[in-house]
């Protein structure tokens, strides 16, 4: 796997060296496997160690009276593999979070209950946001779930739900809804759904048929309504909207292959100068006909003069000697149609110049009209130079 894994991006291409690639969809599996075979060498010489891991994340309990300082159980486990380091940390007033519980240590038992980061913000999806009601019933409902769960003492427990209702509330959801999962009937019959689960195959065995439409908040009671009468189960899709119509928060590497009409950007290697392009063309195409022009212009120390569109690339070539990266293209948009793709290489022209980029295109592409300078500048504002 270290030979194989290469990721890339705009910077050049890099090689994994070791282990498996940080959320990587088979990065969780192998850590598992691995760290299962490391689990047998450990219990092989610890065979009564109190050990419960997740993933990366272990907790056990450690007798310094009986098995000596805990450095040296450190030391050992460091000892097994030189690429793997382990760190721990120990309870601070008989307490210590593991993943999401806080676990506290009593004179003869360990109570659990609900471990939040400090930093974390309690912000949860907010009631006004446009999603069907039962997004935001069940959003309060799995945290009274873990609630429940996690809390082995009626005190934390309820320090719990206290902290559920002001949190939920930040969020603008209605004392109504607040009042219903918070509520004692409504906990006492969660309590008995989760100590007798459903068979999962349950709901699904009933032949309902689903209907998956956008939610659109005026007609969803009354189409409810309409299916429920004729046994339709109505679930809400994702809809479009502004921010993923817009925003690439990583920009895609372009297949060379693609073919579709495409919004383009290269970068130079050497330093920070990008050029903005626009083809209906194999994206690898066109990337050999900029490569083929640069390296005449450079062999013949001028810049051709036949097409303005290709100069910015080839004048920034011949004026400094540096090469384009031209086997790593970002895809800004995916656009078939000619005339709204040269106008979104006129909005990307104009996007990147106000959020600093250097760019070497010679022509501005298609002229944006500048009623939409407004929401232009409001990229600005909102995206990070970096990511865009
Ligand atoms: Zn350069």
């Amino acid at each position: 796997m270290s030979q194989t894994v290469i990721v890339n991006n705009e910077h050049g291409t890099f090689k994994q060296s070791h282990g498996a690639p940080m959320g990587g969809g088979l990065s969780g599996l192998l850590s598992d496997i691995y760290m299962e075979k490391l689990e047998t060498i450990i219990f092989n010489d610890f065979p009564k160690l109190k050990w419960k891991r997740y993933r990366d994340d272990t907790f056990m309990t450690w007798s310094t009276t009986e098995n000596g300082p805990i450095s040296n159980f450190l030391d050992y486990l460091n000892s097994i593999d030189a690429h793997l380091k382990f760190t721990h940390e120990i309870e601070n007033n008989n307490s210590l979070p593991f993943l999401d519980v806080l676990i506290t240590r009593h004179s003869n038992f360990l109570s659990t209950s609900v471990y939040r980061k400090p930093t974390h913000s309690d912000r949860y999806i907010h009631y006004t946001s446009n999603h069907e009601p039962r997004i935001f019933d069940n959003t309060l409902q799995s945290m009274v779930r873990r609630a429940i769960i996690y809390c082995t003492t009626p005190n934390s427990f309820a320090t719990e739900i206290n902290h559920l209702r002001t949190t939920f509330a930040l969020n603008a959801y209605p004392n109504t809804v607040i009042n219903k999962y918070t509520s004692t009937e409504f906990i006492e019959n969660l309590k008995l759904r989760i100590s007798s689960p459903k068979s999962s195959f349950s709901d699904i065995s009933d032949n309902s048929i689903w209907l998956r439409i956008p939610y659109d908040p005026y007609i969803w009671s009354p189409l409810r309504k309409i299916c429920t009468k004729y046994k339709i189960k109505l679930s809400g899709s994702k809809t479009f909207n502004i921010g993923n119509m817009i925003t690439n928060i990583r920009p895609p590497i372009i297949p060379l292959e693609y073919s579709g009409g495409a919004v383009y950007r290269i970068k130079c290697q050497a330093c920070d100068t990008f050029y903005i392009g626009e083809t209906l063309q194999k994206v690898n195409d066109r990337m050999n006909q900029h490569k083929n022009k640069c390296t005449q212009a450079i062999n013949t120390n001028v810049a051709p003069r036949d097409s303005l569109n290709d100069c910015g690339p080839i004048k920034h070539a011949v004026e400094t000697g540096h090469i384009w990266s031209f086997l790593n293209p970002v895809l800004l948009a995916k656009i078939p149609n000619g005339p709204n793709r040269e106008l979104r290489e006129g909005m990307e022209i104009y996007i990147h110049k106000i959020n600093g980029f250097s760019l070497c295109n010679v022509m501005d592409g298609k002229t944006v009209q500048s009623c939409w300078y407004e929401l232009l500048h409001d990229f600005k504002r909102s995206t990070n130079q970096k990511q865009y």
